[in-house]
Formats: C-alpha cells, structure tokens, sequence
C-alpha cells in the first residue's frame, strides 16, 4: 500500500506559466509522469493569482496526443518518420552545402519566444558560429521590437523601467496606452483593477472600449494609429501649463528644445480633429497625469504594432521624461511583453542587429569579444530581421531557414506573401511540439520540448529571471531542444556541447555583464533576479535609469505624427485593428488543446459598431465577409459598441478566419515591425 500510495501521490513542481510574459508562478501537479492539474503560487509578479490561461491551459498540451515524438524527413510530398541520425545528418548536410554555395547570409533561423532563454543562447550561438549568419530574429520582431529599438535609443536600455508589484501598488495614476490587459495578461490586469480599487485613478487610451474603461477615470477613445498626435498634444498641453519637471529635463536629458518646438504646434485642438476626440480630453489627461505623484505608463502592442511603432515607443519616453516621472518608483515606461520569454529571447541575442546582452554586431569590439569567447570568425554584417528573411526568401537570396517553435503563416501578415516564401526556399527545417501550419511546409521536422519537459530560465516583462523545471519526461522519442542545436552545429563543423541549462547560463554570465550575477544556485535560493545583475552580490534592478539613464543623458525625440500607411476609402471603408482574446493563446497551438477553454472560444469573431452593423444588415452572431487589398476571409460578428463607428476588431487566434490573411505588410522603417493594427476592410454579410 505504501509503495501504490507513493506511486500515485502527488508532486508539486514549481515553474513559470508558459502563456503570457506576466511570468506568474504555478507549481504543476504530477501524478506518475503525467500533469495533472495547476495551481497559483507565490511569486512577485502574480501573488498567488492564475488567470484561466495559466490555471487550466498550461499543462494539458503537453500530453496531448497531437505531440510530435519523433523527427520527420518530407518524400514524395509526405511526412515519413526517420532517426534522429538520419535528420541532423539530413539537415546539417543541406545547410553546409547552402552554405558553401551561396555563403552564410543564405541561411537565416527564427527563434522560439516561448522557450528558455538557454535554448534561445544556443540557437543564436548556432545560426552565429555554424551557418556564419546573423540573420537569426524572434517573434519579438512583431510584437515589441519597436519597444526594443525605442526605449534603447531614448532611455539606453529596451526594456520595462519598473516592476509590476511597484506600478500597481500604491500609485495615484496609471496612463495605460495600447494595452488590453485583463484579457492580454491577466494577472496585471487585475492588479490594475485592485489598484483602482485602493484609489489610483485610471486613464485608458484606446480606440476599443475595453473591459478596464469600466474601472477607468477617463477614457480617450482615439483612433487607432493617432497614439504619436495623442501624446505630443499631452507634452503641448504640460509644456503651456508649465507643468513640465523642468530641473529634471534640464538635470538627466538631452534634446528638449527640439521636441518642445516641434509640439507647440500640437494645440489639443488640431490633436482631437486627428483621434476623433474632445480636445478636453486631452487637456484633462495631460493635467491628471502630470500632477500626479507616482503614475506609471503601462503601453502594449497599441503603441507598438504600427508602421509609426519605434516612433510611438519614443512618445511613451518623451512624456515621461516631461515630467520626470522615471528612475523612481511607481513612475517609469513599461511596455507588456506579450510571450512568456519574449523579454528572454531578445535579452540572449534572437536579433541580427545584437549579440547576447544587446551587445551590437555593428560594433567591431564586440564582434572581437565573441570570437574570443566562441573561439570561431564570426560574420561582421548585420543580419536580416524576420520580417526581411521571408520577402529575401521569394527573392531567392534566403535559401534555407530554420524555425524553432514559431509559426509565421498564421502570425505574420498578409499569409499568401509568407506562403510563397517558404515554399521558394531550398530547405525549411521546423522544430515544433506540434504540426502547424509552418510546419506542414517543411523538409524535415523536429520534435520540441515543452515547458514541463525541461529545466531553464524565462525571463518576464519586468526582466526578471525565473527557473522553469522539468516536471515529466519528454514524449517518445523526443530530445532537449539546445543538444539538438549543438547536434546540429556540430555536424556543419562547429563543435558546441553542454552538459546541463545551468551550465549554459554559466556561459551567459560570463558574455553578458548584465547577467554576470545570475546562476541556477542565486535562482534556487532568491526566486529570481531582475537584470541588469552585475555581480554575484548584486541583488538585481527592480527600478531602471534611477541617478542616471543607461545611455547617460535621457534623449528626448521631436516626433511628427504620421498616419497610418492604409487607411479608409471608399472601396474598403472600416479601419481595422487587431489583438488578443482572454481564452485563446497566439496560434491556440497550447490553448486549443485544451476542451474547456475551446467550449468557450472556438472561432474568430469581428466586432462591429451597432450602427455600422444595422447598416449593413448584419446581426450578432451572423458569418461575415471581411476582405482587404490583401485578400478575404469569413468570421462572425459581434456587434456591440467596443468599437467606434467604422472601426472594427478582430481576434488574431484563430485559422478558420485567419485575420493575417487581410493584414496589411507595411514596417515600421526602425523596427521593421509590422502594422497590424490599422488597415482598411470592407465587410458584407454571408
Ligand atoms: Fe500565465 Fe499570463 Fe495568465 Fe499569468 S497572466 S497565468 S503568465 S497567461
């Protein structure tokens, strides 16, 4: 009985939610290798709390019967299972002979945001050293590279400022820009709520009335794509009220006097003709915010996803450098970082303009430091971003590609573009827990790892480090995602092996001088560290740019609004955004295996302005046509008022009514992210 009691008795394993970059988190109940159930842990960044995601989503994937368990080599058109021997030779054979043809710059991989940052050290390392690329990116590249490239040139470093228990504890004022947060994260977004509760006041801008307006002191409904106008009207109206920090600017910036004249022109009136609001709105916000003692600006991909994203993140710096509320806390700029290890793949290197540690490529000292390091020449030319790759893919001059756990036919925009891609390559390699859509394109497949399967690190939105732990072991015959890498690099004639994740992070400490005082052990007894960590006695930074910005003098940026690129004519007359539902996850490929959380979302919906929809004939639950230059697709309405008068909204979850088959390619010039959140569309009923 003892020994059936202790065969069945439960373990708790404490990890990292692998869904959103709240980093809440959740020890993991196992039962003779098999997860079964979640529940909240104590961590800084979730106190105790899970949303639905986290609670019933973040473990029935990983014993789906969906797995991928063993590697795949496509014959004749067909999927046939092969040895792991078979595929890395297959692969690493391919690639070299690519390479010797055409040079390193035919290669290019793509990162997984949802892995550990080890994997992510390891896979940049490999596409660096083996292919002789830089053209290595992640899926940061659609979501908050803009925030990445804009903070880093305004403030010196491309991340959250603050932490999230210090901007939603105790502040008198949140400005919350771009960011649905109950539904996109969660655990923050009640936060907020409780904070609002305990009196902070609230201002939401956006252009859908989303489920915190209800909690909010006011909300500015401006027009997506207008953010840039918004708060260059804000700085006009502080500036003339003479409710600018003028010690601070003139103590810790640089380039006020460019920006201040360039934004006396913004009078709240012309600003409210361009949103589509009351110029009292404005003028009532930039008053609230700018009194207010500690007020923190929490933005997502409302600022960041538009072809003025870079230029939108800089707006965030400016306005709160007017005020000089940064380097103090319950202040700051804090972008939500969407994935669990977006922060993380980023901060390892996943980018072709930065090594590990936002070292730059560019830099021929730090080209020097990694050949040093990795004992290897390395490619001095900057790589291609993931945006760049797929187009140089039709071109011809990406010739082989490889995908660690990303799936850009249903993420990126306009679908057809990224289709025709893939299939111009010579070889597409896709590491994956499940065949996707991507991956039905490739020549060979390679099982991944999921998040239980595995030890690592992930690093939050608020650049905190926390260790994920193997909770079971991986499904069939499926192999640690980094010794495939160094599979893989090693047979191309790059010799690279690690025994362990720690050992891999050893590494990492001692190439990124942020992460220098990080390690499993200081994990293990601390629960995390925030970077930069210099030293094994430094216990992290939990506020940024505090006496001095990293760059020395914070830069102020004289921003000119610029439309979007699309926007309304007469042939497609609704402007349209793009987001996240509470239920679903990105591509759903860990969500939707989950039968409770597809019972309560299990397509795409459109929301419509009640006028725009009786307009049209079209009633709530009706199939839609919604179609672009790009193309069309049919979803379902919902009509209501979370939108204003030709606006409308669309999920991006799902592939029944796959949105991205609309969106509209256009970047950002700086970040080269794309603007998912306005174009035009046309809709009529089925
Ligand atoms: Fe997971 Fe994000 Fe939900 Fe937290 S808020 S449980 S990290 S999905």
């Amino acid at each position: 009985d003892q020994q059936k009691f202790r065969k069945w008795a439960t373990t708790k394993i404490r990890t990292t939610c692998p869904h959103c970059g709240t980093g809440c988190q959740v020890d993991l109940l196992v039962k003779n290798n098999v997860i079964v159930g979640a529940e909240p842990a104590d961590g800084p960044a979730n106190r105790n709390l899970l949303c639905v995601k986290g609670k019933f989503a973040s473990y029935k994937f990983v014993a789906s019967g969906d797995r991928l368990t063993t590697p795949l080599i496509k014959r004749q058109g067909q999927f046939v299972p092969a040895s792991w021997d078979e595929a890395l030779t297959l692969i690493a054979d391919k690639f070299t002979a690519l390479k010797q043809n055409y040079g390193g710059n035919s290669l290019a991989g793509f990162s997984c945001s949802r892995s550990t940052n080890e994997d992510n050290y390891v896979f940049q390392k490999m596409v660096r050293t083996a292919f002789g690329s830089n053209n290595v990116d992640n899926c940061a590249r659609v979501c908050h590279s803009a925030t990445v490239h804009g903070l880093a040139h305004t403030l010196g470093s491309g991340a959250m400022t603050n932490t999230i228990a210090d901007i939603t504890t105790d502040v008198d004022v949140i400005l919350l820009i771009g960011s649905n947060t109950t539904e996109a994260h969660p655990v923050i977004g009640s936060q907020i709520r409780q904070a609002v509760q305990h009196g902070t006041k609230l201002i939401v801008i956006d252009p859908r009335k989303i489920d915190l307006t209800k909690n909010s002191t006011m909300h500015l409904q401006a027009k997506a794509g207008t953010n840039v106008a918004l708060i260059n009207g804000m700085m006009n109206v502080i500036i003339r009220e003479g409710l600018a920090d003028q010690d601070f600017i003139a103590k810790r910036t640089e380039g006020y006097t460019a920006m201040r004249e360039l934004v006396a022109d913004y009078t709240p009136e012309k600003v409210a003709k361009i949103c589509e609001i009351e110029p009292e709105e404005i003028i009532n916000a930039a008053r609230l915010y700018a009194k207010a003692g500690k007020a923190p600006i929490i933005y997502c991909l409302g600022v960041t996803e538009h072809s003025t994203g870079t230029e939108g993140v800089m707006s965030m710096s400016n306005l709160a450098m007017l005020v000089g509320k940064i380097g103090r806390p319950g202040c700051g700029v804090n972008p939500l970082r969407g994935q669990n290890n977006v922060q993380g793949a980023c901060d390892m290197g996943c980018s072709p303009f930065d090594f590990p540690g936002y070292q730059k490529v560019a830099d021929s000292k730090t080209i020097a430091k990694f050949e040093k390091a990795w004992a290897t020449k390395l490619n001095p030319q900057i790589g291609l971003t993931s945006t760049q790759v797929l187009p140089a893919a039709t071109r011809g001059e990406i010739k082989g590609l490889y995908i660690f756990g990303e799936d850009p036919i249903v993420t990126d925009p306009d679908t057809s573009h990224v289709r025709h891609a893939l299939e111009s390559l010579d070889f597409l390699v896709v590491q994956e827990l499940f065949m996707t859509e991507t991956a039905a394109y490739a020549d060979v497949i390679l099982p991944g790892i999921s998040f239980a399967e595995k030890d690592g690190t992930f690093t939050n939105t608020e650049r905190r480090i926390q260790r994920i732990r193997k909770a079971v072991a991986p499904r069939g015959g499926a192999r640690e995602d980094y010794k495939v890498f160094c599979e893989v690099a090693t047979r191309m004639g790059y010799s690279m092996t690690y025994d362990s994740p720690s050992q891999i992070m050893a590494e990492i400490a001692q190439v990124v001088p942020t992460f220098a005082g990080v390690n499993y052990k200081r994990l293990d007894i601390l629960g995390s560290l925030q970077w930069p960590c210099r030293s094994l006695d430094d216990p992290g930074t939990p506020i940024m740019h505090v006496g001095q910005f990293s760059r020395g003098r914070g830069l102020f940026m004289a921003i000119p609004y610029k439309p979007a690129k699309e926007l309304p004519d007469a042939t497609y007359p609704y402007l349209m955004s793009t987001g996240r539902m509470l239920y679903q996850y990105n591509t759903r490929a860990m969500t939707g295996r989950t039968a409770g959380i597809n019972k309560l979302a299990n397509h795409s919906y459109i929301e419509i302005n009640y006028e725009d929809a009786n307009r049209l004939g079209i009633k709530d639950g009706d199939k839609v046509q919604v179609s672009s230059r790009r193309g069309k697709i049919q979803t379902y309405a919902a009509v209501g008022d979370q939108v204003m008068q030709s606006s409308v909204f669309m999920t991006f979850h799902f592939p029944d009514g796959n949105v991205n088959e609309i969106t509209n390619p256009v970047f950002d010039d700086i970040a080269i992210i794309p603007e998912y959140k306005v174009c035009a569309v046309a809709i009529e009923p089925v």
